[in-house]
C-alpha cells in the first residue's frame, strides 16, 4: 500500500510473471475462468509445473492431485515446512486469489536458491487441486486429500459422465492412494492468500495476520402457508409463507448485526431464498430460505441457531403458518490458526517492516484442512475494493511480493526456531 519497497529479499517482477502467465491461460471470451478438472486446469499446471522446475523442484503430483515442487533440507527427517494455496479459479474469477499465494510460494524457493540458503527442513510448495468448488458440487478436494479427511464417498460423485476419482486421475493423482498418501511429515503448513474483504486497504495495513478461519454452517428453513386467491381472501384470513419468510429474512439480518458487534467475527446471510407458487394472483403457499452463517466462536454459532429455532417458532405463531425446524444441512466448525505461527508471522511482519493486523477470515481456505494434518496459519494481502470471485478482482504486485517476503523470513525463522518453538509453546 506503501510505496514499492527496493530491500525486499524477493523479486517482484517474477511473482507478476507467473501470475500474468496463469491470467493468459483462460477461457479467453471469460476472463478469468481456468476451473479444475476443466480442458484448460492442465495448461495451467503445467506452466506452474515448469516454473517450479526451473526454480530447481522436485516436482510431482501427488495422490489427490496436488501439485508439488519440493526442495530437501539439509537433515532429512526433520519435516517439511509447505507453502501453497490454489490455481483454480471460479467462473469468472479473478487473477489473484488462490494464485497470488502460489505465486509467492514459488518467489520465496527462488529468494533461497538465489542466495544458495540451504535449510535443515525440506520446503514444499504446493498448488492444492480445486480449493473453488468445481463441477462435483464440493471444495477444497486437494487438501482435503494431502491431510487425510477427504470424505471415501465423494470420489463417486458424479458430473458430465466423469466421477471426481476420474477427475482426479485425470489431473495426475491416484485416488486409490489418497488415504494412504495422507501427510504425517508436515511440520508447518503457511498460506498467502488476498483478503477477499475490503478491511485492510481501508485500514491501510499490508499484511493480515488470520487468528482464526470462520466455521461455516448452512442452515434450511422451509415456511408452509396455504395457496389462496390474492384477490378474493381477506387480509385477516391468510397464511403468507412469503410473508412469514421475509419476517424470518429481515430477523437473520438482524440478529446477525447484533452479534457481529462484538468481539467475534459472525456474519449470516440468507442466500438462496424461493417461493411457491410465485405467481401474481396467488397467496404464496411454501418459502424456502438457506441462510449461510460464519462464527469465529463455536458457541456463538450455537447462541445462532437456538435464536434462530426461538424466531422461527415466534413467527409461526404469528403468521398462522408452519415452520420447520432450522435444519443444519453442513457444519463446519471455526479452525484456530497455529498460535506459535502467528508469532512467527507478525515477527516476521515486523522483520520486513510491514504493518499488519490479526485479522479472522471469513471465507474458508486450503489452510483449514491442512489445520488437520499440522500446524498451519496465512497472512491476507489487501485487494482493491474487497473484490473476489470476479474478473475486477485486483491486488498490488508490491503487496504480493511484500508478503512473499514475510513468508520467506517466516520459513527461516522456523528453520532455525521450529523444534525450539514448539516446545516453547508446548
Ligand atoms: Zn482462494
Amino acid at each position: 500500500m506503501n510505496a514499492p519497497r527496493t530491500n525486499l529479499p524477493v523479486d517482484p517482477a517474477r511473482i507478476a510473471a507467473v501470475i500474468d502467465g496463469l491470467a493468459a491461460i483462460t477461457e479467453p471470451d471469460r476472463p478469468y475462468t481456468r476451473r479444475a478438472f476443466s480442458a484448460l486446469f492442465p495448461q495451467g499446471r503445467a506452466f506452474l509445473a515448469d516454473r517450479f522446475r526451473e526454480a530447481g523442484l522436485e516436482t510431482r503430483i501427488d495422490a489427490a492431485g496436488n501439485l508439488i515442487g519440493r526442495r530437501p533440507g539439509l537433515k532429512p527427517g526433520s519435516g517439511t515446512i509447505m507453502l501453497g494455496s490454489h490455481s483454480d479459479t471460479v467462473p469468472d474469477g479473478g487473477r489473484f486469489d488462490g494464485i497470488a499465494g502460489v505465486a509467492a510460494a514459488l518467489e520465496v524457493a527462488r529468494s533461497l536458491a538465489d542466495r544458495g540458503t540451504a535449510l535443515d527442513h525440506d520446503l514444499e510448495i504446493v498448488d492444492f487441486l480445486a480449493e473453488e468448488v468445481s463441477v462435483f458440487g464440493v471444495s477444497c478436494i486437494g487438501s482435503r486429500g494431502m491431510a487425510g479427511v477427504l470424505p471415501q464417498e465423494w470420489l463417486v460423485r458424479q458430473s458430465g459422465g466423469l466421477t471426481l476419482a476420474e477427475g482426479i486421475l485425470q489431473a495426475g493423482g491416484d485416488p486409490a492412494r489418497i488415504a494412504a498418501q495422507a501427510r504425517g511429515d508436515i511440520a508447518a503448513f503457511l498460506e498467502l492468500h488476498i483478503e477477499q474483504g475490503p478491511v485492510l486497504e481501508e485500514e491501510k495495513f499490508d499484511i493480515g495476520v488470520v487468528t482464526a478461519i470462520a466455521g461455516i454452517t448452512r442452515i434450511e428453513i422451509v415456511v408452509d402457508g396455504r395457496a389462496d386467491h390474492a384477490g378474493t381472501t381477506p387480509m385477516g384470513g391468510r397464511a403468507d409463507a412469503l410473508a412469514a419468510a421475509a419476517r424470518l429474512v429481515t430477523g437473520v439480518e438482524a440478529l446477525a448485526k447484533s452479534f457481529a458487534g462484538g468481539r467475534f467475527h459472525f456474519t449470516a446471510t440468507v442466500g438462496e431464498f424461493s417461493i411457491e407458487p410465485n405467481a401474481a394472483n396467488v397467496v404464496p403457499s411454501r418459502a424456502r430460505l438457506l441462510i449461510d452463517a460464519r462464527a469465529e466462536e463455536r458457541a456463538m454459532m450455537d447462541l445462532f441457531a437456538n435464536s434462530l429455532d426461538q424466531m422461527a417458532e415466534q413467527i409461526a405463531r404469528e403468521t398462522g403458518t408452519t415452520i420447520s425446524a432450522p435444519r443444519r444441512i453442513s457444519d463446519n466448525p471455526p479452525t484456530p490458526a497455529d498460535p506459535m505461527l502467528v508469532a512467527v508471522l507478525d515477527a516476521a511482519c515486523s522483520a520486513v517492516d510491514a504493518s499488519h493486523r490479526r485479522m479472522v477470515s471469513g471465507a474458508g481456505h486450503d489452510t483449514a484442512w491442512m489445520a488437520r494434518a499440522t500446524r498451519s496459519a496465512m497472512i491476507f494481502v489487501p485487494c482493491r475494493g474487497g473484490r473476489s470471485h470476479a474478473p475486477e478482482e485486483f491486488a498490488e504486485n508490491d503487496d504480493i511480493a511484500l508478503g512473499a517476503a514475510v513468508l520467506l523470513h517466516a520459513v527461516l525463522q522456523l528453520d532455525g526456531d521450529l523444534q525450539k518453538a514448539i516446545q516453547e509453546t508446548a
